[in-house]
């Protein structure tokens, strides 16, 4: 209900993919043109059709469709060539929207999605059997019109769901929706899944939650407002189906009754998003009294039962019912009526299974049996007649039941056609609805948790004093969470590494830092004191390393796609979340990694993204002053005694030690081990092998190959890195020997000693 269910049709034609999407149960149908494999993909993320359509060509273009499937669940299916013939699929779009020409339709540009559109046309118009009058537009978008955000990144944000269990709770939408109506829930999301880049388009849904925040009374009125409203896309799509059942339209008409109220106090508003929505919003109220007027209040589920229509609306109803009722009362009253027109007073109205009702006259009287009595039966001392009137009596009580029931289905039947006639208007007034939920809700949620209106700015400076994390805040008690401030701009503060213990908050920094950025695009307040946002193109995360078993790869091939996605498609506006890029390898070649990484993103012919950096590499912070744009910065914490005390503030400078142990201390790791470990830690430090791996990396800047041939040499040394250190005591013994002082036993003593020693070593 609070998600859209979608059908995608994709033609693949000349390095160009045509896609259009549909969901049938609320009628939405866009349509758009991508150049790139990889785009096509951000678009399947982005909707996670439950089905794809496509030609044959499609299957030729690199995407992989099995990991679709398997991934994301999405069912692929190819169709027969002649779905995708142009002439049909045009036809076909021009039947359908009943227009002369597809410019009418704002689709004439889009070569490759009209035929894409048209085969989705012709294939729901073959499985639905219906003539899918609901879908009654067809929305051209661009696809870089909304920011891009990859699927692991959208996964890596929890922008609606959490990464492990899957669920609403912990997410960004989990914090954000606060919509009272289905089709606001569903209408949030997608702008969650599709935040702008037009600036103009951003300050225009801010300056409508501003407006909302300045006025909230009338806010809360309108979400009074909103509260008894069903989702209208869905039961039009219903009403259009024929499937809607009587209860359906009056659900539909109480939604209706509540739109004049939301006009009256939307009137007061100003900012033009707002208007807009007002001018959008129709009150329907031809359609509320169509049916107030027709249904009753409380109909029955079933349509053929009866107990639909409203005393009043139709003559024949009425008579109907009545007549069931009022039958014997009527028959009485033509008997009397009849009796004083003819003067017999022994005329009886009878009832025959055979013959039905019947006027009875006595022989007595047959010559006062006026013109209009037809005979029906004789009887020995009486005739029966029949009258039109009565006849129609008869008709009346007979099949009373029957036809009230059929009649009553025909003119539900009528009615809800009639409202499917409107569906046009309905529609644009169910997305006026949908936005000015959405705006409401985002208002209210800003003004909860002391969100602040974000500047918007093309500059590309990223400036948040105070931000926090949306969603950790939240899970923190007692309103703990430290708040931090981010700085980056396309000049000298382009890349900040981030250096800091486990558990610091490195990883919660830099998600707060997109999040922000993202909620700003998405048109939403965010959480910070003040913050100016220069609007990204894309957000990149390549956060933790995660197993990704179910598509074969390792955690460190799965980590290395996605940097390989990262430097193949960041550009100098998108905005790179990359943490611990390196830590699945060895550390020589992850910290190379993590190296080249950070050069290739900081050369601004390359890339020159703007670029969060955390990594446990302390030697990367040597990079500072040797790279342009790049900055240190570090997540203090307290030493005390043994413990350490996190202070989550981020501040200029880089840290040199990483705390692990106090840390795996802390989550209860054996005494023994995190001893053993310090003692390990003791040795290495003393071999000093950071040191000359900070010695490399430094060197490391000027040429590649030099850099690659010094990592080769200490690669080897890395293997006996432990055999060196193990040996120590028994190699300095054998240093501080004074061979010319020793006697050959001597020397053949100690040889046997330090021999001893090392086998039982091994
Ligand atoms: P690691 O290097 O092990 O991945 P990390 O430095 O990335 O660790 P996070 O995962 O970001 O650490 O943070 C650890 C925990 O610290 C979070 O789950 C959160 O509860 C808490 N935390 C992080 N930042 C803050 C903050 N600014 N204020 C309060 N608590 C915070």
């Amino acid at each position: 209900e609070t998600k859209n269910n979608a059908l995608m049709s994709i033609v693949s034609m000349e390095e160009h993919f045509g896609c259009a999407i549909a969901d049938i149960t609320t009628g939405d149908c866009f349509l758009t043109e991508v150049d790139k494999p990889q785009k096509l993909l951000d678009e399947i993320n982005k909707f996670v059709p439950a089905e794809i359509i496509c030609n044959d060509s499609f299957y030729m273009s690199n995407i992989d469709t099995d990991d679709l499937q398997n991934r994301l669940g999405i069912c692929v299916f190819s169709l027969d060539s002649w779905y995708f013939d142009d002439e049909l699929c045009r036809r076909t779009l021009k039947d359908h929207f009943h227009v002369g020409s597809l410019e009418g339709l704002g689709v004439g540009d889009y070569d490759c999605g009209i035929i894409a559109a048209g085969a989705l046309f012709l294939y729901l118009k073959e499985t639905q059997k219906t003539a899918l009058s609901h879908m009654a537009s067809i929305r051209p978008y661009s696809a870089e019109k909304y920011m891009l955000i990859d699927s692991s990144s959208r996964r890596n944000l929890e922008l609606v769901e959490t990464m492990r269990e899957k669920q609403k709770r912990g997410s960004l939408l989990w914090v954000l929706d606060k919509t009272k109506t289905a089709m606001g829930a569903r209408t949030l999301r997608s702008y969650v899944e599709q935040p702008l880049i037009d600036a103009e388009e951003i300050e225009k849904r801010l300056g409508a939650l501003e407006e909302l925040n300045e006025k909230p009374m009338e806010r809360d009125e309108i979400r009074e407002y909103l509260n008894p409203i069903y989702d209208l896309e869905r039961l039009i799509s219903r009403i259009s189906y024929k499937s809607a059942n009587p209860r359906d339209l009056v659900s539909f008409a109480s939604s209706l009754e509540m739109l004049p109220y939301i006009k009256q106090v939307l009137a007061e508003f100003k900012s033009p998003l707002l208007t807009k929505i007002n001018e959008d919003m129709d009150p329907l109220t031809d359609i509320t009294s169509l049916i107030r007027n027709s249904i009753t209040d409380d109909p029955p589920l079933a349509q053929k039962d009866g107990g639909i229509i409203r005393e009043g609306y139709n003559e024949d109803v009425d008579k109907f019912r009545r007549s069931r009722t009022d039958g014997k009362k009527w028959l009485s009253e033509l008997e009397a009526r009849e009796r004083e027109r003819t003067g017999i007073k022994s005329l009886k109205i009878k009832y025959n299974r055979v013959f039905g009702y019947s006027l009875e006259v006595t022989n007595t009287f047959k010559d006062l049996v006026p013109e209009d009595y037809i005979r029906k039966q004789t009887l020995t001392n009486a005739e029966r007649y029949i009258t039109q009137e009565l006849k129609d009596l008869e008709d009346l009580i007979l099949g009373a039941e029957d036809k009230l029931y059929a009649l009553e289905f025909e003119l539900f039947s009528s009615i809800r056609d009639q409202v499917g006639a409107e569906v046009v208007r309905i529609q644009r007034t169910a997305k006026a609805v949908a936005a000015l939920d959405v705006f409401a809700s985002l208002a209210l949620v800003a003004q909860r948790n002391n969100f602040v209106r974000p500047k918007i700015n093309e500059t590309g400076l990223i400036d948040i004093r105070n931000g926090r994390h949306p969603v950790v805040e939240q899970m923190i008690e007692n309103d703990m969470f430290i708040p931090n401030d981010t700085y980056l701009d396309n000049h000298k503060k382009r890349i900040s590494i981030i250096t800091g213990p486990n558990m610091a908050g490195k990883s919660t920094y830099m998600r707060q830092t997109a999040l922000i950025v993202l909620m700003a695009q998405i048109g939403s307040f965010v959480p910070a004191d003040s913050a100016n946002i220069g609007v990204v193109d894309r957000i990149f995360t390549r956060v933790g390393a995660s197993d990704d078993l179910a598509s074969g790869q390792s955690t460190f091939m799965v980590e290395m796609t996605e940097v390989a996605n990262i430097l193949r498609n960041a550009t100098s506006r998108s905005l790179l979340i990359l943490d611990e890029i390196g830590r699945g390898t060895s550390t020589f070649d992850g910290l190379s990694i993590a190296w080249a990484v950070i050069e290739h993103i900081s050369n601004t012919k390359l890339c020159g993204a703007k670029t969060l950096f955390a990594t446990h590499y302390h030697e990367l912070t040597e990079l500072e002053g040797k790279l342009s744009g790049v900055n240190n910065y570090c997540i203090a914490v307290k030493e005390k005694g043994d413990d350490i005390v996190f202070l989550r503030k981020i501040v200029k400078g880089g840290a040199d030690k990483s705390y692990g142990i106090q840390v795996a201390k802390l989550a209860g790791v054996p005494d023994p081990v995190i001893n053993r470990a310090k003692e390990i830690v003791e040795e290495l430090v003393t071999a000093d092998i950071t040191g000359k791996v900070k010695d490399i990396a430094v060197q490391g800047s000027e040429t590649k190959k030099k850099t690659q041939k010094k990592l080769d040499e200490v690669d080897l040394t890395q293997f006996s890195l432990f055999d060196t250190v193990k040996d120590d005591d028994v190699l300095n013994e054998l240093k501080e020997l004074d061979i010319s002082h020793m006697t050959p036993m001597d020397a053949m003593n100690k040889l046997y000693q330090l021999q001893n020693k090392l086998r039982n070593r091994w």
